[in-house]
């Protein structure tokens, strides 16, 4: 049980925000530009590891812009200017769409140097960062409010008590301050798992991101395998390689590690990506879809990022919804703040949960009817063998996978999108 407020003592802030991966420190960065006293804890200390395919669509780059990030080569990052996509046989090449919202170009970056960049940001623009302090649980008013966290700090765990109005969960899957609160994962919505582990490899520098759809070819039996493998170059002589299952509900059990053996040996092997060149171990953890966990505001607590479940269930994609989920809780905390305590801040608040069903929900219903139809591997390797010869049906398709349109404002295509989304929002 979440424990009672202890007598005045510890630290404080304006805004307390849980963990400093891309929902963190993106929602820090706009707490602090607006002027907030915002604390950032973080368990770990930076730089420290993310699994993760360190793939950042045109999405992920315009949450970077719209924050200042300089993400021109100089600065270290790799650009890519689309998707090479395997499947059935085919194979296509497939550029980021030209669009006025969005970019046309993404990034590669390891995670190891990406979040601590990122929080570095958000420390720039004024919040204060503490690593190596882990948060244990919500401190919560005898209104059972949360008004603050208990953590450990240091490696001998001596315990701190952190206070402020609104605190933001950004801890990523654990969610544990959401879970002590009741906030439960929906069994109802897709859990995704993915693995990767990094090679070095000829297919190190490239300016396209391999996708393979083949993942279902590769078992004995030809078994359901609803996802897709990747190969990112890292633009350092290695590449990322991994795959990502989007609906562990109808993939039962996987050895991850078979799987993956069975789908590099399709490829060719001068590509070189099998064990004997990796240079890391196969490490995995969990997508967290369809905003899983609700509500995403309750008794002054927010999730932003993973805690609330905001990966695409289309393609995996969890970076730039956590920027953009981490930026939205931070709007809503800067009205709320600005609102005077008591129910016209809770107005402000409870209006979170609804912003995100406007935004994302029509896409993620969408996701989901996808992912249903992924489920069924003689459909996959049909629609992979036949539409991968149809480019402008692959343009499409990628960009309503990948979120990205001009929306009312775009082309035929984006008209129907938009109308799409709209229909699965009411539906
Ligand atoms: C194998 C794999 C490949 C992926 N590839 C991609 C990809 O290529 N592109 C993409 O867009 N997405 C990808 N994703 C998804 C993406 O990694 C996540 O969606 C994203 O990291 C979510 O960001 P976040 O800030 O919400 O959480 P996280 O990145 O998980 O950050 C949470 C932070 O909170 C800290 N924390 C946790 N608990 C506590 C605590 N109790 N106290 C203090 N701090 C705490 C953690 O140390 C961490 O720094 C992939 C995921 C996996 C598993």
């Amino acid at each position: 049980m979440p424990s009672p407020v202890p007598a005045a003592s510890g630290h404080t802030a304006d805004v307390l925000v849980v963990g400093a991966g891309p929902a963190g420190s993106s929602a820090a960065y706009w707490l602090a530009a607006a002027g907030l006293d915002v604390a950032v804890l973080e368990k770990a200390s930076f730089p420290r590891e993310k699994v993760c395919g360190d793939g950042l669509t045109p999405r992920a780059v315009a949450g970077l812009d719209a924050m200042g990030v300089d993400t021109s080569p100089a600065a270290g990052w790799v650009r890519h200017r689309g998707l090479r996509v395997y499947g059935g046989g085919q194979v296509i090449e497939v550029d980021w769409p030209q669009l006025h919202r969005w970019p046309d170009y993404g990034l590669i970056r390891s995670r190891r140097e990406f979040d601590q960049l990122l929080a570095r940001h958000a420390v720039a623009a004024g919040a204060r960062l503490h690593e190596c302090v882990t948060v244990t649980e919500p401190l919560l008013d005898d209104a059972g409010r949360v008004v603050g966290v208990h953590a450990t700090a240091g490696d001998d765990r001596s315990p701190q008590t952190w206070r402020a109005p609104l605190v933001v969960s950004a801890e990523g899957l654990s969610g544990r301050l959401a879970k002590s609160l009741g906030l439960l994962r929906r069994e109802d919505r897709p859990l995704g798992v993915a693995v990767r582990r990094y090679v070095r490899s000829p297919r190190g520098e490239d300016n396209y991101l391999d996708i393979s759809f083949d993942l279902s070819e590769t078992g004995p039996t030809k078994e359901s395998m609803p996802g897709y493998g990747w190969v990112f170059g890292m633009g350092d002589g290695t590449a990322n390689v991994g795959f990502g299952l989007l609906d562990t509900r109808s993939a039962g059990d996987v050895d991850h590690r078979a799987v993956l053996r069975r789908w590099l040996a399709c490829l060719p092997p001068e590509w070189e990506l099998d064990e004997e060149h990796a240079v890391s171990p196969l490490r995995g953890a969990g997508l967290p879809m369809g905003f899983h966990r609700q509500p995403a505001y309750t008794r002054g607590l927010l999730l932003a990022g993973d805690s609330a479940g905001a990966v695409n269930p289309f393609n995996g994609e969890g970076i730039s919804y956590a920027m953009e989920t981490g930026r939205m809780a931070a709007e809503t905390a800067i009205e709320a703040l600005a609102a005077a305590e008591g129910p016209a801040r809770e107005v402000a608040l409870r209006r979170y949960p609804q912003r995100l069903a406007d935004e994302y929900a029509g896409h993620h219903r969408l996701g989901a009817g996808f992912l249903a139809l992924l489920s069924h591997p003689e459909l996959v390797r049909f629609a992979t063998a036949h539409g991968l010869k149809r480019p402008a049906l692959v343009r499409a398709a990628l960009r309503l996978m990948g979120n990205l349109t001009d929306g009312r404002e775009g082309d035929a295509v984006d008209r129907t999108v938009h109308a799409l989304t709209r229909l699965a929002r009411v539906a």
